[in-house]
């Protein structure tokens, strides 16, 4: 008898004991840690001189070129800040295009006379990096032997310090450059997009008349999901370790059906997981806000309070890395993959998004009575406008192997992308469009709740809708197509170029209508009504899962490109290079560098996921099923032996056995000749094969192997089940 990985991880899920209590929440109040490790404005303040902190916060909150003769200053202070924080080393963390973070750390120790160390950080060293980038991704931009890239010290994004068991680090957020000055990564086209943006709004709001605005920030506040499942499981299934997703698993008895997960009580130890999360996020200075259970069993989320888009992406990479590293301390493991388990909801990341000035105005509050807004429906306009205009570009922004699992499944936004305005905004822009300008706006008024005791409840104007993949909800858009796993850089580099060109156009019609002597109020209320008219299409409020809905859409001319090979070439049209090249926020190198890494990473990813199915198949789950078949086939010979008598069912059992063993290895066969098959062609012929050979023949061998699951002896079966990774707490 052996004792499968299986056995072993559910006698240790039962035997485990976990160290909950970690966070000294009574001894030091939470409010007190909140930006302990971060090099704060407040900790600039203290520490810089006064010029130096004036420069450094007119860059950050601005936008004024960085003044080069501070960096050294900065560079001492920030130095013995971290020394006293318990820091030996340093270094520039980057946002290379793998979508995750870099780091290559340095002491601060150097050599001196006598045979001393000193301690030493210097301007320079705060200005610039130089990593070797040959290593990674770079889609054609820089062949190996160029090795050279560089990291710029991105001030906007405040230093800290992480510590590890044995000293701490201090982290200096970068750009990532090529030695040609071409982006090689996700930080450098975001704050490229942000700069175009702030152009652009800034014109408008100058219309307005509101001419202290220096600067126009886009904000994010991106809901994290995620799963956790018990340590044990995880390392039962090669399949979760290699691909972060299961590619076998049958059916668990009770799915998601009766709805009991979500909002439900939060497990003991995931509540002291996620408290413990949250006291490290509040010393990095990342401001979470919330948490509940999500729909899926073992599915949870947690959400930020909005920051600006860039700083908003930093913290995001930190909270998914601070998600994934502190699971492992209380026996779980978390997954951030967009579809860790077939049949049940998978993971996505609302990506909240609006714009605001440096003297902090929302752009997209619609205030009380929205229709005599003007400025913020010149503001919705524009985000109309750009998402229908662009909308393959935010399509493009979501792409990936993992979010194509999602995206147009049952429970995740559709491909097609449309916008929800919510039937109070909707009826003023139809009025607008109809009338020219908006007369009215709906009222929510109060809900009576027929208990006298309750409160009477303000209403809101409008309901929400969950199936819209870009809905507009109170005072800001929400994206939710992006992946759980997704840097929320790329969505938001697309988000902010596409409404910058939107606010360049509106911007331009304008200002020529007022320098031709036209009233502003008058010039508006004649361009409005055209671009919504010529926008419309993509605005929509009813239930985006349907058919009619897909009907329609088709009906309405809006794109739906279904998986990631169908987006890919998006990147490279005309209308893509144009924009981003006049914006300056892709160059078309940059662009065609991203297109190579987008095709390579989808054929790899479904590559490995392939090998990976096999090798599972070959070496586990038929084995199990071999050793069952002969179990069956014995105890019928033996029972012939003694018995005249054989039941059919008994025969039949083996019968169906064989046959579905049968079935299990000719598809396997097939899906090792499409994974040695090597496709001819270009980048995105890969692609193609990728997705119409080997993923369609894995697809062929779950299903079988998911029906040898539902037969083979339970004892025998060596992956532990969705039943156990899914309900076990
Ligand atoms: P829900 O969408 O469930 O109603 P909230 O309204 O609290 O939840 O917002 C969800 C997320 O949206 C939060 O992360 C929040 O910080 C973010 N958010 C709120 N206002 C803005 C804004 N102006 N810009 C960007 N994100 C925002
Ligand atoms: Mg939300």
């Amino acid at each position: 008898m052996t004792t499968s990985l299986r056995h072993a991880a559910l006698q240790n899920y039962t035997t485990a004991k976990h160290d909950l209590a970690n966070v000294p929440f009574k001894e030091k109040p939470i409010k007190d840690l909140f930006g302990a490790h971060v090099f704060s404005e407040a900790v600039q303040r203290e520490r810089l001189p006064k010029p130096v902190f004036k420069a450094l916060q007119r860059t950050i909150k601005q936008g004024a070129p960085l003044d080069p003769d501070i960096a050294d200053a900065v560079a001492t202070a920030m130095k013995d800040w971290a020394l006293e924080k318990g820091a030996t080393h340093y270094t520039h963390l980057f946002q290379p295009m793998t979508g995750l973070t870099a780091e290559k750390h340095d002491s601060f120790i150097s050599p001196a006379d006598g045979g001393k160390a000193i301690l030493e950080f210097s301007g320079k060293e705060l200005v610039r990096g130089e990593p070797d980038a040959s290593s990674f991704p770079s889609g054609g931009l820089r062949a190996t032997f160029e090795a050279r890239g560089y990291t710029a010290w991105d001030p906007t994004s405040p230093a800290y310090i992480i510590e590890g068991a044995n000293g701490a680090t201090l982290v200096i957020p970068t750009a990532f450059l090529s030695w040609t000055g071409e982006a090689l990564d996700k930080k450098t086209p975001l704050l490229r997009s942000m700069e175009a943006l702030s152009k652009q709004a800034l014109r408008i709001v100058k219309l307005f008349g509101h001419n202290n605005v220096k600067k126009v920030f886009t904000t994010v506040g991106p809901e994290q999901e995620y799963f956790l499942i018990d340590k044990a499981f995880f390392y039962a299934r090669p399949d979760l370790i290699t691909t972060g997703r299961t590619l076998f698993g049958a059916k668990p008895p009770k799915g998601q059906e009766m709805e009991d997960q979500y909002f439900g009580t939060i497990p003991e130890r995931v509540l002291a997981y996620m408290a413990d999360v949250e006291a490290q996020l509040f010393q990095l200075g990342v401001p979470v806000k919330t948490r509940h259970n999500e729909v899926a069993p073992n599915q949870y989320e947690l959400a930020p309070v909005f920051e600006d888009s860039n700083l908003g992406t930093d913290h995001q990479m930190l909270t998914m890395e601070v998600l994934r590293n502190t699971a492992g301390n209380y026996g779980l493991v978390c997954l951030l993959h967009e579809k860790p388990f077939a049949g049940i909801n998978g993971s996505g990341k609302h990506n909240n998004w609006s714009m605001s000035t440096d003297t902090g105005e929302n752009l997209l509050e619609p205030g009380d009575t929205p229709h005599d807004n003007t400025q913020f429906l010149v503001f919705c306009t524009a985000v109309i406008r750009a998402v229908n205009k662009y909308a393959k570009l935010l399509r493009v922004s979501v792409a990936s192997a993992a979010n194509d699992h999602r995206l147009g499944a049952n429970e995740a936004p559709p491909a097609i992308i449309s916008i929800f305005m919510g039937e109070q905004l909707q009826d003023v822009l139809n009025q607008v469009m109809e009338l020219g300008s908006a007369k009215t706006s709906k009222q929510g008024g109060s809900m009576e709740l027929g208990a006298t005791v309750l409160p009477k409840l303000p209403k809101h104007a409008g309901d929400r809708n969950r199936t819209s993949p870009f809905a507009f909800t109170g005072n800001k858009f929400e994206f939710r197509a992006v992946g759980s796993s997704f840097s929320i850089a790329g969505p938001n580099t697309v988000l902010n170029t596409i409404v910058a060109e939107s606010l360049d156009y509106i911007a331009t019609s304008l200002e020529s209508a007022i320098a031709a002597g036209k009233d502003l109020y008058k010039a508006i209320n004649e361009m409005l009504p055209t671009i919504l008219k010529e926008n419309a299409r993509v605005l929509f409020l009813g239930d985006g899962y349907s058919a009619e809905w897909h009907a329609e859409a088709e009906r309405r001319g809006l794109p739906n490109l279904r998986t990631t090979p169908d987006t890919l070439g998006v990147i490279l049209e005309k209308d893509a290079t144009d924009l981003f090249t006049k914006y300056k926020v892709y160059s078309e190198r940059e662009l065609q560098s991203r297109f190579a890494i987008l095709c390579e990473n989808y054929v790899k990813t479904v590559n490995i996921e392939g090998q990976c199915a096999a090798m599972i198949a070959k070496t586990m789950i038929l084995p199990a099923a071999l050793r069952y078949q002969g179990q069956l086939a014995s105890s019928i010979a033996a029972l012939k032996g003694v018995y005249d008598k054989v039941p059919a069912t008994q025969t039949e059992l083996l019968s169906n056995l064989v046959t579905a063993i049968d079935a299990f290895q000719t598809a396997t066969a097939k899906l090792e000749h499409a994974l040695h098959h090597h496709a001819e062609g270009s980048l995105h012929d890969h692609t193609l094969h990728a997705r119409d050979h080997v993923l369609t023949a894995m697809a062929e061998v779950r299903k079988f192997g998911d029906t040898l699951e539902t037969m083979v002896a339970d004892d025998l079966w060596p992956l532990p089940t969705y039943r156990e990774m899914l309900f076990f707490k």
